[in-house]
């Protein structure tokens, strides 16, 4: 199970960040076990947002139920929803971030 997740958080930060994912699996490894699977959830997609619950056939649509221009994704939330603009902007400093932004979070 474990090397599962390590496999798949690797696949997720080497293709959307490209970059340093031993250490972000090192730091992910030191949460506690509510915060590490929070974290893997949300790394999967397989959380309670829309797109998720749309391909398990629980949603009649996938977009986002705050701006509806988009699939509700995490990435989407983090990067994109013009919704949390001013919020993005106030806790991160951008209105709109890059996914290669959010590496740095
Ligand atoms: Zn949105």
């Amino acid at each position: 199970m474990l090397s599962q997740i390590l496999d798949r958080s690797r696949r997720y930060f080497a293709e959307f960040h490209g970059y340093q994912w031993q250490r972000a699996a090192s730091e992910a490894l030191e949460l506690n076990r509510k915060n590490l699977c929070i974290l893997v959830l949300a790394l999967t997609g397989q959380c309670g947002l829309n797109r998720h619950m749309f391909n398990l056939k629980l949603q009649d649509t996938d977009l986002c139920r705050l701006c509806k221009e988009a699939a509700e994704t995490p990435l989407h939330l983090i990067c994109s929803c013009p919704a949390l603009m001013h919020k993005r902007s106030t806790l991160l400093g951008k209105h709109i971030m890059q996914p290669e932004d959010a590496k740095f979070l």
